[in-house]
């Protein structure tokens, strides 16, 4: 189900004023997906407190009648146990659905039918007047358990009937005995499954209440997540852009401070890309920037950034590595780009795009802080450009920032 229509099968439910109890398609499914095991939890610890309070009723027959208390054992304990135990296994090992509804239900039936044998086992006096707690098993099938409504009312039409049809049949109760039996068991069927429809009526508003709010707040996550990706995204490019760099350099340098470890910078710029655009258009540099930057991507695998800082222009960023191996990482850089061989007859003697970069590594000390680093990286990209492009160049002091005398390598 997709997130819009999920939102519009929640509204429909909510506001749908309809009889019938259960979601329209998958809702109904998700719905009994999402609440299955805490209701299976809950009908098992229902069933086993009415199993132990029905073989309590024990203490009754003992005294209700005396005549019948071992049929009443063995209908008790030997047949509605062994069904009704059985079955709760079976809900506790998680039976989903229409399954479960059907088997707890069927213990409500049977819990009748066991119950009314007792009850016409037995010709003591005021033996009959047993059959005014028989609605508790209607509490039981439709409070307790809270079956789904359209169970509840099989099981208690069931229930009624049976029991109606052993109070009819049994001679020693008085007629009028009967008719108050048969008109408190049906008022009880009433009561109980009112409160059952309401019962099943709330859980379920209140699902859709949850479900909508989970929904927004999880939609709400996702579009903040996406908008944060997007304001620290390059559109082209989909490097880091700008403002990720900035957030990223800082970090880095507080964590090369940190750990007394080297950092490094390699700021890339693509050669005669003016010219590019002019011969191209700027569709096609915009094509030319993409392939650039993921090429640059592809060949930064040891680097800790990787960014577009403008224009046409990169940084890559790593920390821990020596001058040497930034050195080289920049070369390589160089290489993959030029082996990309894109043409670039823009009126300049080379026949391919091609980039030149500055390169700065230090080891955070006192009073050297992290734009000092981006300037020696910048400096030395002019460096670089100055000396023809397609070439890279590293600034090997940062004394070289403050004065004329250059401590720059060339590779
Ligand atoms: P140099 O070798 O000295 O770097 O020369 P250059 O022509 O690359 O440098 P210049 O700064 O003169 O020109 C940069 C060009 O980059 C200008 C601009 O049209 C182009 N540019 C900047 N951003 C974009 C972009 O997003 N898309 C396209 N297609 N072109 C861009
Ligand atoms: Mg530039
Ligand atoms: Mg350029």
């Amino acid at each position: 189900m997709t997130s819009d229509s999920l939102t519009s099968a929640i509204e429909s439910e909510l506001v749908r004023s309809k009889w019938h109890l259960r979601f329209a398609g998958e809702l109904e499914a998700r719905f009994e997906c999402d609440t299955q095991p805490q209701r299976n939890r809950n009908m098992v610890v229902a069933g086993l407190i009415s199993a132990l309070i029905y073989c309590l009723f024990l203490v009754n027959d003992f005294s209700f009648r005396p005549d019948a208390f071992m049929t009443s054992v063995l209908l008790r304990i030997g047949v509605m146990l062994p069904i009704g135990l059985p079955i709760l296994w079976v809900v506790y090992r998680g039976a989903y659905g229409a399954l479960r509804e059907t088997l707890m239900a069927s213990t409500v039936v049977v819990a009748m039918i066991v119950s009314c044998v007792i009850f016409i086992s037995s010709q003591a006096p005021y033996s009959y007047l047993d059959i005014f707690s028989f609605g508790l098993i209607l509490v039981v099938g439709n409070v307790l358990y809270s079956l789904r409504f359209q169970y509840a009312l099989a099981s208690s039409l069931m229930s009624v009937a049976i029991m109606v049809y052993f109070v009819v049949g049994y001679e020693p109760m008085p007629i009028e005995v009967k008719r108050l039996a048969i008109f408190t068991i049906i008022a009880k069927a009433i009561f109980t499954l009112i409160a059952n429809y309401r019962l099943e009526a709330s859980e379920r508003k209140a699902y859709l209440l949850l479900l909508r709010e989970t929904h927004r707040a999880g939609h709400a996550l996702r579009s903040n997540a996406e908008l944060s990706k997007l304001s620290l995204t390059d559109s082209l490019t989909e490097l880091a852009n700008r403002r990720q760099f900035d957030a990223l350099f800082n970090h880095y340098w507080q964590q090369a401070v940190e750990h007394r470890s080297n950092i490094g910078l390699i700021v890339i710029d693509i050669d005669c890309f003016k010219a590019y655009n002019d011969y191209y258009g700027h569709l096609q540099g915009d094509h030319c920037l993409k392939q650039v930057a993921a090429t640059l991507q592809a060949n930064a695998s040891n680097a800790c950034v990787v960014a577009r800082f403008g224009g046409e222009e990169f940084v890559v960023l790593s920390i821990g590595q020596s001058h040497e191996a930034v050195l080289e990482h920049a070369e390589q850089l160089r290489q993959a780009v030029e082996t990309l061989e894109l043409p670039h007859h823009g009126g300049t003697e080379r026949a391919c795009v091609t980039i030149s970069a500055g390169v700065a590594v230090l080891r955070p000390k006192p009073g050297v802080n992290a734009p000092q680093l981006f300037r020696a990286a910048d400096q030395a990209l002019y460096e670089a450009k100055r000396q023809g492009r397609n070439r890279v160049v590293m600034i090997n002091s940062l004394d070289a920032l403050s004065g004329d005398g250059l401590g720059i390598s060339i590779q």
